[in-house]
């Protein structure tokens, strides 16, 4: 490595993330690497106890990402070629994709111009007769679960939510406030390093349906018809038939013990990413050149990310705070992505227009928020975005 320059190396670098691991996380792999049994088996099944447990739903199951649980909730649900998925483009791509994925057609629907949600109104003028579900998407704060749901009941339409990065988010629907995951629909969440809690690659999908949940089961492991535990605890002989075709989505034991002790801190994790939100909203709410998506009544965001956008007149735009910030030693993120302008999907559906996905996505950045993120870390990121806002253009 060479040596750090002093004149143009930051005093602080502050990242945009960092892992939250202790001796829980690495006594819980030890032990199932002595056990002998890494592979899905019983450690996973406590995982997703542990999961079900924490947001009130009937079932939960473990897949290898969130990208795998929404394509195999679709295919579970029977959502294939010739049906069409209505979904936010301001998402992370995978969102897309695993409707691709599934075999079936993405229709994307605009944001919400205030809430940064997909909009109930876009979501219900997409509807066609071959719309088979709407899959919306909780980016840390709740997506308008109470029009979407009453859209889908309306229309005889399936709801997929991709809760990817919300654990321990709230939403408010016609049945009062619940956690994002208790739910009529599907739910999905990741255990991505970058997400709330992490296990390094995983996906969970809780369901108040148990034909649901056992068809889940059954794709993730070639649609076996006794599972590898049941087989290993029986006494005698038994021998497993596949009535289906499947697939290899498992996670692994090692994961889910990660998992498993990552729970445990979920509730530390999130009370400090609430504290740091709550510091930058202190000086950024209000700002003259900055503005944040406005919460639904009775919601609450899990604080994935702290994003931000630069509004129109703004001394300096996005890009050129974001090289101010990193000049600063800060590192952030562009804002949440317009998925119908990636090449992928431009070359499927040509150039959409979606004005409130690319305003938001073109004019916002996301802020380091992450448990562990010390105060004077905190200090400096927010005296560095207001003495940028403060200072001539360029
Ligand atoms: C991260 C993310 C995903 C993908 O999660 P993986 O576990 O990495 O597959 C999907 N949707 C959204 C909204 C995400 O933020």
């Amino acid at each position: 490595m060479s040596p750090v320059d002093p004149v143009t190396s930051p005093a602080q670098h502050v990242p945009i993330a960092r892992p939250f691991f202790g001796e829980e996380e690495e006594r819980a792999v030890v032990e199932v690497l002595r056990s002998g049994w890494v592979t899905q088996g019983p450690v996973v099944a406590r995982f997703e106890e542990v999961v079900a447990e924490r947001v009130g739903a009937a079932h939960a199951v473990a897949v290898t990402s969130a990208t795998t649980a929404l394509q195999a909730t679709l295919v579970a649900l029977g959502i294939g070629p010739g049906d069409e998925v209505v979904c936010p483009s301001y998402t992370y791509i995978a969102t897309p994709n695993s409707i691709v994925n599934a075999g079936a057609t993405p229709v994307f629907a605009d944001l919400d111009a205030e809430t940064w949600s997909v909009d109930p109104a876009a979501v219900e003028a997409a509807i066609t007769p071959r719309t088979a579900a709407i899959m919306p998407v909780h980016m840390g704060y709740a997506a308008d679960s109470a029009a979407l749901h009453d859209i889908a009941r309306r229309h005889g339409l399936a709801v997929v939510e991709d809760a990817a990065p919300a654990l321990g988010a709230h939403t408010a629907d016609d049945f009062g406030n619940r956690a994002v995951g208790d739910s009529e629909g599907a739910v999905v969440f990741s255990f991505h390093p970058r997400k709330i809690v992490t296990c390094g690659e995983g996906g969970v999908i809780t369901t108040p349906d148990g034909r649901v949940a056992e068809q889940l089961r059954l794709l993730r492991h070639h649609h076996m018809s006794v599972s590898d535990v049941a087989r290993h605890r029986a006494g005698g002989l038994v021998f497993e038939s596949y009535e289906d075709v499947g697939h290899n989505w498992r996670m692994t034991d090692l994961q889910a013990a990660v998992g498993v002790a990552q729970m445990g801190k979920l509730d530390r994790i999130l009370a400090e990413r609430a504290d740091i939100a709550r510091r930058y909203d202190e000086v950024f709410l209000g700002h003259p050149h900055l503005r944040r998506r406005r919460l639904l009544p009775g919601s609450s965001d899990a604080h994935q990310a702290y994003s931000v956008e630069v509004l129109a007149g703004a001394p300096l735009s996005r890009d050129d705070l974001m090289a101010a910030l990193q000049r600063a030693g800060i590192a952030t993120r562009r804002g949440v992505m317009s998925s119908h302008l990636e090449p992928a999907y431009v070359q499927r559906f040509g150039r959409l227009a979606l004005p409130h996905t690319e305003r938001v996505s073109g004019n916002t950045l996301m802020l380091p928020v992450f448990a562990g993120m010390r105060a004077d870390e905190v200090d400096h990121v927010r005296a560095s975005v207001l003495s940028a806002l403060a200072g001539p253009r360029g």
